[in-house]
């Protein structure tokens, strides 16, 4: 439809004016006029790389796919690689990103970076990412980030309103310590935010002033060595958040001793679908009470990221 002054012009299916019914006819008339083709974004991936992909490859690829601030991230079949930087351009077209990346390798070593390589768009794998109304800067080749855990970190930030010190022990470049800062009102909090990675804390210190968060401390260390200090110096937390979920495991008996009685754990872990139960209550052992453990997010067909609340009993 489009207007001109006063008038709006409709356009015809070619012979329909002569169903137009009178009434209609006395407000206005029938005149010729060439439309404009609208450019329209692709409905969804499919129809993005139609006319780069068979139908076949189109179902070979999937539909799956992360969004981190402007970078969109699609994972490759092997068969399909040499194609890669087609189906990035076809991509760029599809959201409004300005860079599409494919997984090379899933997430590995300690800082847990995924190896990603720019298939269409800017060469660059830094960006904003927009979260629950707050803003994350990042850069994909230094850190990790994984934006499924957008709902999780704000249902923390709704959990902590009471807490006065919260332990986060591997905060990235800060989601869940900003988070939770934010969604409190107090300015009595304070969350110190560790992580070994220097990349993770320089983003982690920018996010901080980007979003105004209050009493939010990052620090650059080993959170084994640092969480041995704190309890040195009897310093104990409301509540801790161990997002490492290959490897928490291992500092379950750390976080325990800085925990004050009847304090929060939040325990990810990365399990086999259906073992989860079992595995974590054999972990954190008969000093925590498991109160509820959750699936957070898909890691693959068989296995999962689940989160156990426990509450320190001893
Ligand atoms: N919580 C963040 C988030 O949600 O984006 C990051 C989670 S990521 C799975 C784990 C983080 O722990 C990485 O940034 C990594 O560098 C850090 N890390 C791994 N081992 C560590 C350790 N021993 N001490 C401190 N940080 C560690």
């Amino acid at each position: 439809i489009e207007r001109q002054g006063q008038e709006v012009i409709l356009p015809l299916k070619h012979g329909s004016e002569e169903f137009i019914p009178v009434s209609i006819l006395s407000h206005g008339r029938v005149v010729t006029r060439e439309f404009e083709t609208l450019k329209r974004r692709p409905r969804n991936m499919a129809d993005a790389l139609s006319g780069t992909l068979s139908e076949g490859e189109i179902k070979r690829l999937g539909r799956s796919y992360d969004l981190v601030g402007k970078i969109l991230i699609i994972s490759v079949p092997q068969d399909l690689y040499p194609k890669r930087h087609k189906i990035g351009r076809a991509l760029l077209k599809w959201l409004a990103v300005e860079t599409v990346a494919c997984k090379i390798s899933p997430v590995s070593g300690e800082y847990r970076v995924r190896s990603l390589e720019v298939v269409g768009g800017r060469d660059s794998l830094a960006t904003v990412h927009r979260e629950n109304g707050l803003r994350f800067k990042l850069d994909l080749s230094r850190v990790f980030f994984n934006p499924r855990l957008a709902s999780e970190r704000w249902r923390l930030g709704q959990l902590t309103a009471k807490d006065r010190r919260i332990l986060d022990m591997f905060a990235g470049v800060g989601p869940f310590s900003i988070t939770i800062a934010k969604a409190s009102s107090t300015t009595q909090k304070r969350i110190l935010a560790i992580d070994k990675n220097r990349g993770a804390i320089k983003y982690l210190s920018e996010n901080v002033k980007l979003n105004r968060a209050k009493g939010v401390m990052g620090v650059l260390a080993d959170s084994r060595h640092m969480v041995s200090a704190l309890h040195d110096r009897g310093i104990l937390f409301d509540r801790i958040i161990m997002n490492l979920p290959g490897l928490s495991f291992a500092f379950v008996e750390s976080a325990r001793e800085v925990l004050r009685k009847r304090g929060y754990l939040h325990y990810y872990r990365l399990l086999k679908k259906g073992e989860e139960s079992e595995v974590i209550a054999k972990e954190l052992g008969t000093k925590f009470k498991i109160e509820q453990i959750r699936r957070v997010g898909d890691y693959s067909a068989l296995s999962s990221i689940f989160v156990a609340d426990a509450v320190k009993l001893a």
